[in-house]
């Protein structure tokens, strides 16, 4: 068998049956094409149809959402809810409110979050969802009657052994609550482990807030060990200014290296003494500014409206903020500036052209599916808390989530070893993913 072309043919017919949906589409080809050593060694999941099945979702739902402005007047958003595979535990993925939101975006989403959810070694499915409503500028009042309509169709498609969705782009710890709250009305039920990232006081587990972030730092520590190398005295710049860029660099700093640059979507700032974290944490957390405010306080730092925040130079690089946030053009100025390693907070921040430039100038490259997993894996951890009536410490879940990131590096690493030159994380991480699923998908039939 010519796995090669087998593995050609599938993406074929991929792009021909889901057209104009580039960013699924590109998801999909990466991982594919990487499975092709994997596919080689084990003929069986070739013969059980794995791979035709895995790029098909179990199921897609489309909905309406409308609600009522604070002028009275009634707004409509898009809903969706991908369940992609649930073979090894009921479908996991966060809710993403942005107006940039499509079927295709969050089809890549999802799909990634198979292999990332199964890399945690923990007993979670992939699934993804989220609108195209903008929570920027909105009122309070607004996020709570969208949230509230948002969940009054999703409730019925989801629970704490269906779909457990969680936070992500624009959904943070408010608006779980609003839709923890509308779900248990509807469902007259208090199932906390329906949905994760969830407050303390109702269920919520120490440490979920941090989780990505920090999780996305043991990785990439873990990485540079296994190089010689380290955190201490290192030049990072990280992206974003949100859940995972704040947290990525609270750990980072921790870790002994300063981070020197932050952004949004409007421009990034330069701190050449180093990033004044509690403010941004005011400015972000507390009073949802822009970034650009940072310099009314730190008039010594510098502003760049609209600037590409990867000209700064850097010895690691932690893209945190969005989808192909680094194409060729700024990967080839990261490593022109000296960028020994790039680890990813963000879902597939760097597109198939940069991760070639990281390739062919042995740039460390952590990929998202295992780098920022951390977050998911908590996530589980929240559900088992929940699943127990228990809490853990905030110690014990960062303890937890600290050895999850290892083992993801090993098991990573393993396969990078066994399937390609040693050195190639996405090939080892997309392999590691898919074999345990696909194990199990042929252990449950053709189903
Ligand atoms: P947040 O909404 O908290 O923060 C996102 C940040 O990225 C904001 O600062 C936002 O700026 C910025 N941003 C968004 N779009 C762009 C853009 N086009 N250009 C520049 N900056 C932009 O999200 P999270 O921190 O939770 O998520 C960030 C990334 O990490 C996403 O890719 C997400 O899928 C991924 N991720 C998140 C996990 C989590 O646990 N939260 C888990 C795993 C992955 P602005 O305010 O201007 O929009």
């Amino acid at each position: 068998m010519d796995c090669k072309k087998y593995i050609n043919d599938i993406i074929e017919k991929l792009e021909r049956e889901n057209p104009g949906e580039t960013e699924f589409q590109a998801a999909a080809k990466e991982v594919l094409i990487s499975l092709v050593p994997a596919l080689e060694k084990n003929p069986k999941f070739i013969e059980e149809g794995v791979v035709e099945r895995i790029i098909e979702p179990e199921r897609v739902v489309m909905f309406r959402v409308p609600w009522v402005d604070d002028n009275g007047k009634v707004q409509v958003n898009k809903g969706y809810r991908v369940q992609f595979n649930s073979a090894i535990g009921p479908y996991k993925g966060g809710l993403r409110l942005h107006p940039s939101v499509n079927l295709s975006i969050i089809k890549f989403l999802g799909f990634e979050q198979i292999f990332k959810n199964s890399l945690t070694g923990l007993p979670i499915g992939g699934g993804k969802g989220g609108s195209n409503f903008d929570p920027k500028g909105k009122s309070d009042r607004e996020i709570m009657r969208f949230c509230q309509s948002f969940m009054s169709e999703l409730a019925r498609h989801i629970g704490p052994d269906t779909d457990v969705p969680a936070g992500d782009i624009g959904v943070g710890g408010r608006e779980i609550g609003y839709m923890f709250g509308q779900y248990k009305k509807i469902r007259n039920a208090n199932e906390a482990g329906v949905l994760t990232g969830k407050g303390l006081t109702y269920g919520g587990s120490l440490g979920r807030t941090e989780a990505t972030g920090y999780g996305l730092v043991y990785f990439v520590d873990e990485m540079l060990k296994d190089n010689g190398l380290s955190f201490q005295g290192k030049t990072v710049v990280v992206s974003g200014s949100g859940n995972v860029a704040i947290y990525a660099t609270e750990k980072a700093t921790e870790l002994g290296a300063k981070v020197v640059a932050c952004s949004d979507s409007n421009g990034y700032i330069y701190d050449k003494n180093g990033l004044d974290l509690e403010l941004i944490k005011r400015l972000k957390e507390v009073e949802r500014k822009r970034i650009k405010e940072y310099v009314a306080v730190h008039p010594e730092a510098e502003y760049h409206e609209g600037g590409n925040i990867w000209s700064v130079p850097c010895d690691i690089a932690l893209p945190c903020a969005t989808q192909n946030e680094i194409d060729e053009a700024s990967a080839e100025l990261l490593v022109k500036n000296g960028c020994i390693a790039v680890g990813e907070g963000a879902n597939m921040p760097s597109t198939l052209d940069a991760i070639e430039v990281y390739r062919r100038n042995k740039t460390l490259f952590a990929p998202g599916k295992a780098a920022n997993a951390g977050g998911v894996a908590t996530s589980a951890l929240e559900m088992s808390q929940n699943s127990m009536r228990l809490s853990w410490t905030k110690e014990e879940v960062d303890a937890k989530l600290k050895n999850i990131m290892k083992n993801i590096y090993v098991s990573s690493k393993a396969c990078a070893v066994d399937y390609a030159d040693g050195r190639d994380l996405v090939i080892g991480s997309n392999i590691a993913g898919f074999l345990k699923v696909a194990e199990a998908m042929v252990a449950q039939g053709i189903v």
